[in-house]
């Protein structure tokens, strides 16, 4: 059936929300510099292990927040950002809304480091005034240990992991020609940097640069979809105790 709350109509969620599905998956992310891949990576890629999510727990994805808190690649050209208060009170709002709606548990998807902060604020308050269970998942950060053992390295910012997620998306988003392994920063503690000098950041010394191989993408973003969905398994039914 179709997931997408927004390409349904409001006679059809009277008739699913909440009796039927109780359950909103919402998409975030941000428009960045992301080496070889597009800006809208952090949008693409939780929405797409939404929409694979979606059907695995019965429940409607919103609409992609495609907005959010740009830092350390804000200056390169396509960045957008937000601040954090108006980022972090457009989703509270949307959240209270979601409520409004009929939802019961929220699951917010996050593309984008910069969001995790605010998302983390704003799902604590929103839970102790509306009393929606939430759960913020930043899918990187959670599927690190998986993403090391995948490919035998630490993945990083556009780096191996997220570059081979957009390009199992779609593979016109990963601009291979237009690479070069100068794009790469391996990032070092004892300083902060803005703009940063590089668009694909690298958390482990000579780790973590992209491959573009397509068959290994594809295999990745299937992990990653059944990594994500496990563990949203396990909180849901966690939930049902309570
Ligand atoms: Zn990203």
């Amino acid at each position: 059936m179709e997931r997408q709350l927004q390409r349904l109509t409001w006679r059809e969620i009277k008739a699913l929300v909440p009796g039927k599905i109780d359950t909103i998956i919402f998409p975030v992310g941000t428009v960045e510099a992301h080496g070889a891949a597009a800006l809208g990576t952090d949008n693409f890629i939780p929405e797409a292990i939404s929409l694979h999510l979606a059907e695995k727990i019965n429940a409607l994805v919103a609409p992609t927040l495609n907005y959010g808190i740009t830092r350390s690649l804000y200056g390169y050209p396509g960045s957008l950002t937000v601040t954090p208060p108006t980022f972090k009170k457009f989703v509270y709002e949307i959240l209270k809304s979601l409520h409004d709606a009929g939802f019961r548990k929220v699951i917010i998807m996050n593309g984008h480091g910069g969001n995790n902060a605010a998302l983390k604020d704003a799902a604590l308050e929103y839970f102790a005034e509306y009393k929606v269970k939430i759960a913020v998942i930043h899918w990187w950060e959670l599927c690190m240990d998986m993403t090391r053992q995948f490919f035998g390295e630490h993945g990083g910012h556009a780096a191996l992991d997220e570059t081979a997620m957009v390009q199992a998306i779609d593979e016109k988003l990963v601009k291979k020609s237009l690479y070069s392994p100068e794009m790469a920063y391996e990032f070092r503690e004892g300083a902060d940097i803005y703009p940063v000098p590089g668009t694909i950041l690298l958390y482990e010394k000579g780790q973590g640069y992209p491959s573009f191989d397509p068959e290994q993408a594809r295999r990745f973003k299937e992990k990653v979809q059944e990594e994500v969905e496990s563990f949203v398994k396990l909180v849901l039914s966690r939930w049902e105790q309570i």
